[in-house]
């Protein structure tokens, strides 16, 4: 049988794709190394570490952060992840310098990319999607939960939970997200297309049926 190989990956899409959904999905079934930038940078400003405070405001205003701390933030996460477990990266690269600077990275590694999972998503549904969601807080592991999900949001208070809303999820700073997706994000796009490892899946419907679309794509990468 053809030996599997470990996939490098990027999940792609705008706010509110349920990227970082979708990526948790990925590595409970496959043991991929994955980091979500968004994540790493909020966990960061919640332990007030000097990057947490560099990148406090620009995070709660919706502005990306700086190419050369995401630039370096991945290139030293990479050298520190095993090569056998493959990765997924959630949130970068989200301009084409990054790209660029990752293509250079991933040569250097000899690591080349096998696909971009790229998730499509009409702007009324991640309008209605990051308006709604909360996080279930206080009650062990994060969840994340849509207001109008009236049984997740009773599971929580009646935990003890709290229903927490990010600051970038904010009416104002949604608009202000999606538009910066619009305006510098979606290029990445166009700086792979040559490369044809893109595979535009449909992000609407539930996180399992998501899932799927996206495990054929992983499964036919791996056996490849
Ligand atoms: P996310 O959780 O992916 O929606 O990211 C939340 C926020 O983190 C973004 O709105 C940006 O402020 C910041 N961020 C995450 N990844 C990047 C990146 N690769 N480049 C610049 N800013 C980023």
């Amino acid at each position: 049988m053809a030996q599997k190989k470990a996939p490098h990956l990027i999940i792609f899409g705008p706010p509110g794709a349920g990227k970082s959904t979708q990526a948790k999905l990925l590595v409970e079934r496959w043991p991929i190394a994955a980091i979500s930038t968004g994540k790493m940078l909020r966990e960061e400003v919640a332990r007030k570490t000097p990057l947490g405070e560099q990148v406090r405001e620009a995070l709660a205003r919706g502005d990306l952060i700086d190419d050369e701390i995401m630039v370096s933030t991945i290139s030293s996460w990479l050298e520190n992840s095993p090569e056998d477990r493959g990765f997924l990266l959630d949130g970068f690269p989200r301009t084409v310098v990054q790209a660029e600077r990752f293509a250079e990275i991933l040569d250097e590694l000899e690591r080349p990319l096998s696909a971009i999972l790229n998730l499509e998503l009409s702007v009324s549904e991640a309008v209605y999607r990051l308006g709604g969601r909360r996080q279930c807080y206080g009650v062990g592991a994060e969840e994340i939960i849509h207001v109008n999900d009236e049984s997740a949001v009773s599971r929580c208070l009646e935990r003890g939970g709290l229903l927490v809303q990010r600051p970038d999820d904010l009416p104002n700073v949604i608009v202000k997200r999606l538009n910066v997706y619009e305006a510098e994000t979606e290029q990445v796009l166009d700086y792979y297309a040559p490369r044809k490892l893109t595979h535009t899946i449909n992000a609407g419907g539930s996180p399992d049926e998501v899932a799927q679309r996206i495990g054929r794509i992983v499964e036919s990468t791996t056996s490849r």
